[in-house]
């Protein structure tokens, strides 16, 4: 991988983490102690009747497993980045070899070949 191969995932990298950075802070709220996020408890106006409450615990459910989701692809491409850093990039975590360009231009994050992928 060439230098400018490097720069230009680095790139899609920084752009991905944005992206997920934002749809985080949609569904979650961040957490000033610990520089996290914790899932955004849904808001309603008005009087809370019953079927509100149970709505609003599914909404939060919901933001949990999407936050979770979330979370877990910002983790994937901030190793992403630092493997972009420490010069591993793009070579799969399994065998070894290199991971193919068309793959990682669709999924920049990817630790894994198209064969060790899950
Ligand atoms: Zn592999």
């Amino acid at each position: 991988m060439t230098p400018q191969d490097l720069q230009k995932f680095d790139h899609l990298l920084s752009e991905e983490e944005a992206l997920v950075r934002k749809d985080l802070e949609e569904v979650a709220v961040k957490d000033p102690a610990s520089g996290g996020f914790q899932p955004k408890p849904a808001d309603y106006e008005g009087d809370v009747r019953e079927d509100d409450i149970a709505r609003e615990a599914t909404t939060t459910e919901t933001n949990t497993a999407i936050e979770q989701e979330l979370k877990h692809h910002l983790e994937a491409i901030l190793e992403a980045k630092e493997k972009v850093k420490n010069g591993t990039y793009g070579v799969c975590e399994k065998c070894g070899e290199d991971i193919s360009m068309e793959r990682l231009t669709e999924l920049p994050m990817s630790p894994f070949c198209i064969k060790h992928a899950e």
